[in-house]
């Protein structure tokens, strides 16, 4: 039984594929999470805080230190200003800030534009807020942005773009040009944008480009109508402690807060002044993690090419995407399906990132599988030693 707000929201393929990776004792490169916890000082500040006395309800919006770390962070990567008392407010990991920016900004039937494939919390949060989704779809094999096709997703009844870059599960990392393209129509159409970089540290090189992270709140006339999103979680390798924000002009960020007082009512007290100590005092640290995460990326990548799978090489994020009708395989979900027992290494099928209300015929990611590079290299490496020695032939291989 489901109420009918949930109807036709797919249960999370993460969950689905970490249990079964549990349950076979399979290598799990489905579930985007780091075998290494981020800093350990880090980790002490968070014990000195439980030890401390931070154990009682923060404030609504987050601890003060927090917020001003985040204002710093936005100063010192991106030149950006932000008032901590009203321009940041802190989250239940950036999951939160989604749910909360997507209740406290879009109305039942207005429609929101995003990026397909879509990390999976935008469309069931969408759904449950009332909303339309109208995908702008990223293609195979560069999934670079449409933006003819930009703009023919946007209506009189758009009111958000939902961007997020570095792109998960694509990996794409939207160039200048391509943002300014967003830029553009979102100033013609008077619309909000709301961007979730999460993975704003983790990009990497590709040939001789360093594919680099620019805030959409940095560009020209952006900054008002920019709701940005991100959190401790994927920059610091702290997933598990859901510690996120949401910064941006007062009246969005009041928005977060109007929806995010009824949803948790403030974050957990003693994770907060540990993950201001992180942005504060290990600035340098997610530039070190991308780049061990860039080799990690290209053992993956040589390993998958190596199997005969088309791969696309991610610019940012902790996944890479491949084809697998080279080994004879049509759909993704019944190779991920069988890939535990075949080699005992789970990973995704993008399919699932897909919109929800296609017919699997019509899926453009029917063929691809998304396979998540940060664990350790000898994890990465003995999942390609079980692949290359299992016979992953499909049906029609
Ligand atoms: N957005 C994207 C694109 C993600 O990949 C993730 C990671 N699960 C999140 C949001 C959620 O972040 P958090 O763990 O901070 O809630
Ligand atoms: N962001 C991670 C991924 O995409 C984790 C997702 C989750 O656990 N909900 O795999």
């Amino acid at each position: 039984m489901t109420v009918s707000r949930l109807r036709g929201i797919p249960p999370t393929i993460f969950a689905e594929m970490s249990a079964l990776a549990t349950a076979t004792g399979a290598i799990n490169l489905g579930q985007g999470f780091p075998d290494v916890d981020g800093p350990a000082d880090v980790v002490e500040r968070a014990v000195a805080a439980l030890r401390g006395g931070a154990n009682q309800y923060a404030p609504g919006p987050g601890v003060p230190v927090l917020r001003e770390a985040v204002a710093r962070h936005q100063q010192r990567h991106y030149g950006l200003d932000l008032d901590p008392a009203t321009q940041v407010v802190i989250t239940t990991g950036a999951t939160e800030a989604i749910a909360a920016a997507i209740l406290g900004l879009v109305e039942p039937g207005d429609e929101v534009v995003l990026l397909e494939p879509y990390y999976d919390s935008y469309p069931a949060m969408i759904t449950m807020a009332g909303g339309v989704r109208r995908p702008v779809t990223l293609r195979a094999p560069d999934f670079r942005l449409d933006v003819a096709a930009l703009r023919s997703a946007v209506s009189e009844r758009t009111r958000v773009i939902l961007l997020n870059t570095p792109h998960n599960p694509t990996g794409t990392v939207l160039t200048r040009a391509e943002l300014q393209a967003v830029a553009d129509v979102a100033v013609e159409h008077d619309l909000i944008v709301v961007t979730d970089e999460v993975y704003e540290h983790l990009t990497y090189g590709t040939g001789t480009h360093h594919n680099e992270h620019h805030p959409l709140a940095t560009l020209p006339g952006m900054f008002e109508r920019t709701l940005t999103l991100s959190s401790i979680g994927k920059s610091y390798s702290f997933t598990g402690w859901k510690v996120g924000w949401a910064s941006g002009p007062a009246h969005l960020v009041a928005a977060v807060l109007a929806a995010k007082q009824w949803l948790t009512f403030t974050s957990g007290a003693p994770l907060q002044p540990a993950a201001a100590y992180a942005l504060d005092e290990e600035p340098d640290w997610p530039a070190r993690l991308a780049a061990s995460l860039q080799e990690r990326r290209d053992l993956l990548c040589e390993g998958l090419r190596a199997l005969g799978l088309a791969v696309t090489v991610p610019q940012g994020t902790y996944f890479a995407t491949t084809d697998i009708t080279g080994l004879g395989w049509a759909d993704g979900d019944a190779f991920c399906r069988a890939l535990p027992g075949r080699a005992g290494v789970v990973a995704i099928p993008t399919q699932g990132f897909y919109d929800p209300d296609r017919d699997a015929a019509d899926n453009p990611g029917r063929q691809l599988v998304r396979w998540a590079f940060c664990k350790r290299p000898e994890v990465v490496e003995t999942a390609l030693e079980r692949l290359a020695g299992s016979d992953l032939s499909g049906p029609r291989g």
